[in-house]
């Protein structure tokens, strides 16, 4: 493919990009519960014409557009205030809960070099339910993450592993609020307490939770505090662009204090090129996701944002009564806003999750642990929650089809894996099972059972050198 010689009009464009979104899954039918968040039609133009307002200009230097410090300072003090900050809190806008946490750990990283000279090897204790961004973090900044496990049937981590956890070179302790894959909310007012006891700094992920639980707390519902209302919280992440239903983009990273922000600051006066000065990771930025998330938060108020989360409270408590009805299925954990998982001791949920997509739902599957079971994710939001009742009655169909259907022969795959391993190149060997997994080429694969179990079955290791490879190969 080139950059074709003479340009195509408008309108040929437009309908190719159109066509694109042709074998996507459906979300505006809310059928896919994650990846997408949809406030509805009037708030999501809103967002549109707002973020398009502000596509051409540059974040990079607010001296040359206020708009966009006056816009972000706006949405973060709301968000601090929301998560009940004081005048000293601060924070930035970022690009998504990924930026946002790898600004934390690097803020850690580097308030521990000034302030803890003698860490040679930095580390942070994150719970078996963290986001994988934290180790993407670990692994971009050189600090360790030391893995502690989480109590299987509640899914929390517990604050006294934590402090078990701790060592001369601990910079930062991790907690969930919710985690995304059982959406349980890990015990965050002892945690502060172990933060506070040890020095540490201790970073709360709300990416996803923040605003949702914030406001269900107003409504009524029962929240434990996780924001900065808990002592030794120091600081916490929370997107837009999940349950804030702003435009993809838009995440806010926030401190207790400017003294701990300043070592998020990276500023560069030494080439030939103008002063850099960021506060965050990327310099040149769109206007557009500032612009929509600020007008997302205006257009639904307090008053929108309690209404929808009502109607997702309720279609969530559906659903888990629905699920804990289904006699193969059990919920994992206590979730704690809409975000579930749910596991099966009799049926392959992957294969379950493969009938569903045949009927145009998108469910995430989850792998195992030493600890706990595969299972698969809901996230229930505004743009889905309509959807409760004919989720419900598909997946107690799919429940019996999945019964009915041939299993997968687990024991042999799992030979399969183990002689791939062991034996003289099983680079060559994954690369056979990844062929027969339907999982090479240039072709994403459709059913997803055989793979998952493929991937569930190997060891962590291997499974993201499989991963890396396949991506690899699958991208130009
Ligand atoms: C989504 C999520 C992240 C990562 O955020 P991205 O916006 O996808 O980069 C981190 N933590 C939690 C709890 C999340 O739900």
């Amino acid at each position: 493919m080139h950059i074709p010689q003479t340009g195509l009009s408008k309108q040929e464009i437009l309908a190719a990009l159109q066509a694109f979104k042709g074998k996507d899954m459906d979300w505006k039918a809310g059928k896919v519960f994650c990846y997408t968040y949809d406030p509805g039609e009037d708030p999501a133009e809103v967002t549109r014409e707002a973020y398009l307002q502000f596509l051409s200009e540059n974040g990079l230097d607010p001296t040359v557009f206020p708009s966009l410090f006056k816009l972000e300072t706006d949405v973060v003090r709301m968000v601090i205030n929301l998560l009940r900050g004081d005048a000293n809190a601060v924070g930035n806008l970022t690009s998504g809960g990924t930026e946002s946490i790898m600004l934390a750990v690097k803020t850690a990283r580097d308030m521990a070099r000034f302030t803890k000279p003698h860490i040679k090897e930095p580390e942070m204790i994150v719970s078996k339910t963290a986001h994988a961004a934290f180790h993407k973090a670990a692994h971009y900044l050189s600090v360790k993450p030391v893995v502690v496990d989480i109590d299987p049937q509640t899914f929390q981590v517990r604050a006294e592993d934590m402090e078990n956890a701790i060592t001369e070179s601990t910079i930062l302790l991790v907690a969930s609020a919710p985690s995304y894959s059982q959406g349980v909310i890990d015990p965050i007012r002892e945690i502060g307490a172990v933060a506070q006891k040890h020095n540490l700094l201790f970073h709360v992920d709300a990416c996803v939770g923040g605003i949702h639980l914030s406001f269900m707390r107003d409504l009524g519902y029962d929240v434990p505090d996780f924001d900065f209302s808990v002592p030794g919280v120091t600081s916490i992440s929370t997107d837009l662009h999940k349950y804030g239903y702003a435009a993809k983009g838009c995440s806010a990273i926030m401190y207790r204090s400017k003294e701990i922000r300043r070592f998020q600051i990276f500023a560069c006066s030494d080439t030939t090129g103008y002063t850099l000065i960021n506060p965050t990771m990327l310099s040149s930025k769109s206007g557009g996701p500032f612009a929509g998330a600020w007008a997302v938060l205006n257009f639904l108020g307090q008053e929108g944002y309690k209404r929808n989360i009502k109607t997702v409270q309720d279609a969530t408590q559906k659903i888990i009564a629905g699920i804990q009805a289904v006699p193969e299925l059990r919920i994992l954990g206590k979730p704690a806003m809409s975000l579930l998982s749910f596991a099966s001791d009799s049926i392959n949920v992957y294969q379950l999750a493969d009938e569903m997509a045949k009927r145009g739902w998108f469910i995430q599957g989850q792998f195992s642990t030493p600890q706990t079971p595969r299972n698969l994710h809901l996230s229930i939001s505004f743009g889905n929650a309509g959807n409760a009742d004919v989720l419900l009655t598909d997946l107690r169909e799919c429940v019996e089809l999945v019964k009915a259907k041939p299993p997968i022969d687990s024991d042999a795959i799992r030979q399969m894996v183990g002689y791939a391993l062991q034996g003289p190149d099983p680079e060559a060997a994954f690369g056979q099972l990844a062929a027969s997994a339907g999982l090479s080429g240039s072709d994403l694969p459709t059913e997803m059972a055989f793979i998952n179990e493929v991937l569930d079955i190997l060891p962590d290791e291997v499974c993201n050198m499989f991963l890396i490879n396949y991506f690899n190969d699958l991208y130009v």
